[in-house]
């Protein structure tokens, strides 16, 4: 039987920095992933790069922080995770750069935030080796191996080693079917996004026809461990995702994106018949989360008028609604107003001109957000939509320290877990409850290192 003082299970940012954090700390460490090439699956590689929190610059002060996380999160985040994101954000953020991972700044959407150099470009989904998130993830393994750390590809970690009073001895890994000894394990999985059995059991009971826009590679192993040795699971409903174009389950050209966002906050969302879905007020993130819920998740669509179509056209550095749904060979269905829409697209007209003219009312009381003029101009637009899921905001509840929790909030002695695969920080809000997906991975991959090694060296 192999030993090691830390193992952690996946290389993608989280995994990475929490194996490089232990390993630095002196701990023997062994990063294990589940792809051929360590991290090449991960949704980190997959990313767009951009490191925020809560959409802030996550190199602000804390106390910035904080309330745009808490509003974030809505009642997602437990408070002790929320302030512990907010105080390592600036501090990793620095430590990284010390490890020679390159950033750069970028206020194209708002606040200034730090992007992985080189940038990745989003209109290039394959394009993702040695720029963005590869590229530092590369920096990182690195660093590891130099620092005398394992890393070991195409292997999973699959099973815990779990002694009661003691807590966690060793992990089970497969294909190769090896025990490997250690008192502390990292999960860093991911999450649970790739798996059809869980997102039935969790999000809704067709939400295995939802489009996973993310890393295949994250089927919830670390979820189903925690679980088995007891861990408390939080907030497993909720997802970090976007409304797509229902073309999207059969064109690749649609994966991972356009997005509907813009088109969903300033629209209606609407049934195959026709009549509103949901109030407004729901961003892309949880109208996305509520359609996944849906008995038949890809049965709605959204109508926008000219303005809204139009201004969905915004220079954000990915491809936009329009024009680049019509360029990928997307189905738009146009009719000059909304009733002569509802014929197009097979709704009750009298169902959708109550939706559309319920938004107006809206629009002009200023009730909701929108790009575009609260006068109603065609052409109007039908477009259907699939929710896609990018990554599960839940999962085995964390503390501050990173510690994988049991029902009664206790700690489950030698057990951490990270990035999409820790539950605590995130979900729970009709706007979405996201405050970020690499920041988090970053934050918690270090605190999770620092607890393993910790943990390793008062465990003989
Ligand atoms: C298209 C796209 C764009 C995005 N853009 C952004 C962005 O700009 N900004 C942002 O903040 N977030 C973004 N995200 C989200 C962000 O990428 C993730 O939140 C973040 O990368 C999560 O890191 P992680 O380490 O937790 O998981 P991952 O990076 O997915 O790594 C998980 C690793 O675990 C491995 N694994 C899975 N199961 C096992 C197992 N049992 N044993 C061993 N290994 C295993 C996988 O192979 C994988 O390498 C984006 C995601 C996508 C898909």
């Amino acid at each position: 039987v192999r030993t090691f003082d830390v193992v952690v299970g996946g290389a993608g940012l989280a995994g990475t920095i929490s194996a490089l954090r232990a390993q630095e700390l002196g701990s023997k460490t062994l990063l294990l992933d589940a792809a051929d090439s360590a991290g090449d699956g991960s949704n980190t590689v997959l990313s767009g790069g951009i490191v925020h929190a809560a959409m802030q610059d996550p190199r602000s002060q804390s106390d910035v922080l904080l309330p745009h996380i808490l509003q974030a999160a809505g009642s997602g985040a437990r408070p002790d995770v929320a302030r512990a994101f907010a105080d390592g954000c600036a501090a990793v953020l620095l430590w990284l750069q010390e490890r020679g991972v390159r950033f750069d700044i970028d206020a194209r959407r708002g606040s200034p935030q730090a992007v992985f150099a080189p940038p990745r470009s989003l209109a290039q989904l394959d394009g993702w080796r040695s720029v963005g998130g590869h590229a530092a993830l590369t920096i990182l393994r690195a660093r590891l191996i130099a620092a005398g750390g394992t890393v070991v590809s195409g292997q999973r970690v699959t099973d815990i080693r779990w002694r009661s009073g003691s807590g966690v001895e060793g992990v089970l890994i497969v294909p190769e079917q090896v025990t490997i000894r250690t008192p502390s394990v990292v999960l860093a999985d991911g999450g649970f996004h790739a798996s059809d059995d869980l997102r039935k059991r969790f999000i809704g009971p067709a939400a295995d026809r939802v489009v996973v826009r993310g890393s295949m590679l994250s089927l919830g192993d670390g979820l189903k461990m925690a679980e088995s040795i007891g861990a408390k699971l939080y907030n497993t409903r909720f997802f970090y995702g976007h409304c797509l174009h229902r073309d999207a389950l059969v064109n690749e050209e649609l994966w991972p994106m356009p997005i509907l966002d813009d088109l969903v906050e300033a629209g209606v969302v609407v049934a195959a018949d026709g009549a509103q879905l949901f109030e407004t007020g729901f961003g892309g993130i949880g109208v996305a989360n509520e359609l996944a819920r849906l008995p038949d998740p890809t049965s709605a669509w959204v109508v926008v008028d000219h303005a809204t179509w139009l201004a969905s056209a915004r220079p954000v550095g990915w491809p936009t609604a329009h024009p680049d749904l019509e360029r990928r060979g997307a189905m738009v269905y146009c009719a000059p107003d909304i009733r002569r829409l509802a014929e197009v697209i097979g709704a009750v007209a009298d169902r959708l001109q109550e939706a559309w003219s319920r938004l107006m009312l809206e629009r002009v009381a200023g009730k909701i957000a929108s790009r575009s003029s609260p006068r109603e101009v065609g052409p109007f637009r039908a477009i259907p939509m699939v929710p896609g899921i990018t990554f599960t905001m839940g999962g085995p509840l964390i503390n501050g320290q990173a510690q994988v929790l049991d029902e009664q909030e206790r700690p489950l002695a030698g057990l951490f877990a990270a990035g999409g695969s820790a539950g605590g920080l995130q979900g729970a809000d009709v706007t979405g409850g996201y405050v970020g997906g690499l920041a988090p991975a970053a934050v918690f991959g270090f605190i999770a290192g620092t607890g393993a090694a910790m943990r390793s060296r008062c465990i003989p």
